[in-house]
């Protein structure tokens, strides 16, 4: 973003939270507010990291945290949907904090920082991945392709895409490639990702690049925390046939539950991607709310199956100078700039 952009967004922000306009509790009130994180990670990891658009620091997860407390207490989405159907508070937002793909970050370092907030919150797991030491396939990519880019091998990335007729990219970075991959059918997309990660010459991405195991979850869950389901192998659900979709939905649930031994009450579509039919399915095996990834906060008339979130990463409450600014989350959250 530009200097004369951000300095309009920061200024805007000052001015409208002196006047009230962004506060939260008044701007959301009796409406859920739920928030996503994808990757908590340390500085030093997160440069290492092909998306870190996705990833907060613990610092900065800690700072939200705090940031939300002061409106209302966060909750995971099942319990603070229950609540907010019943009873929406009249003054201030219901807040539910949500992490998408129950990654082992988020048990190394969110999990200590919600216990100094006293916060309890819901991770959204993709079921055949867990325990697996298997990365997702968006992240295999982004490593696959920054590995590339990093030896010079461009052509190499550049063949593979126009192998499979994907249009040439103007800019080649590990977000533009992976966003250009979700446009093609599953099969293919899996082929792509296998055959740039065999052009690298390593089969793996970096150890911390794992998901959680069972036990971690099992110990979230302990904690109090909700363990949500995020399909089986995070496939993009709209694109599947009946019978894997069906498969998704119900199998996620049922073996979460075996295997933690409580109810998954919430689905959370993988990478946002829902249509009526998916929408449909989710409904039909049980799940009493699902989470999108279309942005906003949600009024009584939201489908539960199709819940707004707001996603949050720094550049969402940094300012340009590089402070976490209270302004700048507040202008955020208020939905009034939603593309600053
Ligand atoms: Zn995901």
């Amino acid at each position: 973003m530009g200097r004369v952009r951000t300095l309009v967004r920061d200024t805007l922000g000052t001015l409208l939270s002196a006047i009230g306009m962004t506060d939260l509790s008044r701007r959301q009130a009796g409406r859920l507010l739920v928030v996503t994180f994808h990757r908590v990670l340390p500085q030093a990891l997160r440069e290492k990291y092909p998306f870190p658009g996705l990833a907060v620091t613990p610092e900065e997860l800690s700072w939200f945290l705090a940031f939300l407390k002061d409106h209302a207490p966060p909750a995971p989405l099942a319990p603070a949907f229950e609540s907010w159907q019943n009873a929406p508070a009249g003054n201030a937002p219901t807040i539910a904090v949500t992490f998408d793909d129950a990654q082992w970050d988020n048990y190394e370092y969110a999990r200590p920082v919600l216990q100094h907030h006293g916060i309890k919150a819901t991770f959204y797991a993709p079921v055949n991945a867990v325990g697996t030491e298997q990365s997702l396939w968006h992240d295999r990519l982004g490593f696959a392709v920054r590995e590339l880019l990093g030896k010079g091998e461009e052509h190499q990335l550049k063949e593979a895409l126009s192998d499979r007729e994907l249009p040439c990219l103007p800019h080649l970075d590990s977000d533009s490639v992976t966003q250009a991959a979700k446009t093609l059918p599953p099969e293919q997309r899996h082929n792509l990702v296998e055959a740039l990660v065999r052009a690298t010459g390593t089969t793996t991405c970096p150890e911390w690049n794992r998901l959680m195991n069972w036990e971690e979850l099992k110990t979230l869950a302990q904690d109090g925390h909700e363990i949500g389901s995020h399909g089986l192998s995070h496939e993009l659900l709209p694109q599947c046939t009946e019978q894997v979709l069906t498969r998704e939905v119900v199998e996620s649930k049922s073996r979460i539950e075996e295997r933690l031994g409580r109810d998954v009450l919430s689905f959370c579509y993988p990478n946002g991607d829902v249509d009526d039919r998916t929408e449909g399915a989710v409904r039909t095996a049980g799940y009493k709310a699902a989470v999108s990834t279309r942005w906003g906060t949600n009024s009584t008339a939201t489908s539960p199956w199709s819940l707004r979130r707001c996603d949050i990463n720094s550049a969402h409450f940094v300012d340009r100078h590089g402070t976490l600014s209270r302004s700048r989350a507040a202008l955020r959250l208020s939905g009034l700039q939603p593309g600053l």
